[in-house]
């Protein structure tokens, strides 16, 4: 069967600490995120999913109720999406071109987006996620309990995410998640941001 596979991290194990320590990585994208893979690759062989991309299985999953496939499908996307929206201290940049002038629309600044994002993913009761998305070239942040995502809403896009999974800090900050989220805040990525908004026409179409 064609297998979905644990995509490669985008830095070395070492390169978010210490906000993110190897060891954690080690668990979190090793174990956890490979978990993930693992177990959606035997949920969905020989079933409808099997060979499907991973968003429209996701999508799939949510709008049927299969709600295994969903949950490991969501958090196989959900990690690849959190690695990839974060970099090494003093590599993530600062909103450019249209998503400086959404968040500017929207927060008033770009600190005032940052506070904002922190905030949702410090309230957020549980495990969880919390977002910066745009829709309609608009940017706005939210959070999301377990593995839920904003990627099964048409129109939506997932600009960054910030994981308050337990998981996610608990060997470096253990149970002081607003210091663990304020400090990742400081690692998103936001040229990778900048491209995902793009223009505000195609981030409307979920481009
Ligand atoms: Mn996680």
């Amino acid at each position: 069967m064609k297998e979905l596979v644990l995509e490669a991290l985008p830095y070395a194990e070492d390169a978010l600490a210490p906000t993110i320590s190897a060891r954690t990585i080690s668990f979190h994208y090793g174990k956890h995120h490979a978990g993930y893979v693992k177990t959606l690759n035997g949920l969905i062989a020989g079933t409808q999913y099997e060979g499907r991309p991973l968003e429209e299985i996701v999508r799939t999953a949510a709008a049927r109720g299969d709600t295994a496939i969903f949950n490991n499908a969501a958090q196989t996307w959900n990690h690849t999406f959190y690695w990839n929206s974060l970099a090494p201290a003093g590599k993530g940049g600062a909103p450019s071109g249209n998503l400086q002038a959404a968040i500017d629309a929207a927060f008033g600044s770009f600190d005032a987006c940052r506070d904002a994002l922190a905030d949702v993913a410090i309230k957020r009761f549980g495990s969880g996620w919390g977002w910066l998305v745009a829709e309609g070239g608009k940017v706005s942040v939210e959070s999301t309990p377990n593995a839920e995502t904003p990627i099964v809403r048409p129109g939506v896009t997932p600009l960054l995410v910030v994981d308050v999974w337990e998981h996610a800090y608990y060997l470096d900050w253990q149970n002081a998640r607003a210091d663990y989220v304020k400090a990742v805040v400081g690692l998103l990525d936001w040229n990778a941001a900048s491209s995902r908004f793009g223009t505000p026409s195609s981030s409307a179409t979920g481009k």
